[in-house]
């Protein structure tokens, strides 16, 4: 299998280790594929979507048309992992920030975002989260995260944080407030990786 990193801002080689190492550790055979241009999507099974500043990899993203790409591919089914800023890009709805800021969401996941929920009371911090159907704890960083205050439709949260929620999942579509790259535990990329 062949998964994608969108490449344009943010954690990029972490996700890139991520992946890797979640593949090995669960027997699949595959590749990473850096996502900058037009048509670098064309030879991925899936994609993940890094941390960073989701104003930044929003613009990137539509300059060089990979935004349409992922909106298309994901219509036909292709499984995203979003982590922090990549979470924010997945939801439908954002929050006065995401709006004043002219962010342009991918909207592929019926969730509301707060932009920087965490980001303001404490910069960085671990948490140890439960996580639906995963043995407790899964340690989690959260650097400047977002929260996702909502979720309709088909979209089920899998982990809270006090009245957030920080990991939701849409079918294939996976949204993470805090960052499964930067903890060790490589279960929900594994668990992602499974429906590819
Ligand atoms: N809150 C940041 C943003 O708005 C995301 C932080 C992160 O990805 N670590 O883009």
């Amino acid at each position: 299998m062949r998964v994608g990193v969108v490449a344009v801002q943010g954690d990029v080689s972490e996700h890139v280790d991520a992946v890797r190492a979640a593949m090995k550790a669960g027997g699949f055979s595959g590749d990473t594929v850096t996502v900058r241009r037009r048509g670098d999507l064309a030879g991925c099974h899936a994609l993940t979507i890094p941390g960073g500043e989701s104003t930044t990899i929003s613009k990137l993203l539509v300059r060089s048309g990979v935004f349409e790409d992922i909106v298309r591919r994901a219509a036909e089914g292709m499984p995203i992992l979003g982590t922090c800023a990549g979470c924010i890009l997945l939801a439908k709805e954002g929050d006065d920030q995401v709006r004043q800021t002219h962010t342009k969401l991918l909207a592929l996941m019926d969730m509301a975002v707060d932009r920087n929920a965490f980001g303001r009371q404490r910069e960085s911090f671990e948490a140890a989260v439960p996580v639906d159907g995963m043995d407790p704890p899964f340690r989690a960083v959260f650097i400047r995260a977002p929260a996702i205050t909502r979720v309709w439709g088909a979209c089920e949260p899998l982990a809270r944080l006090g009245d957030a929620i920080v990991l939701a999942r849409q079918g294939d579509l996976w949204g993470a407030c805090f960052h499964p790259e930067l903890s060790g535990d490589l279960r929900i990329h594994q668990a992602f990786l499974e429906r590819v």
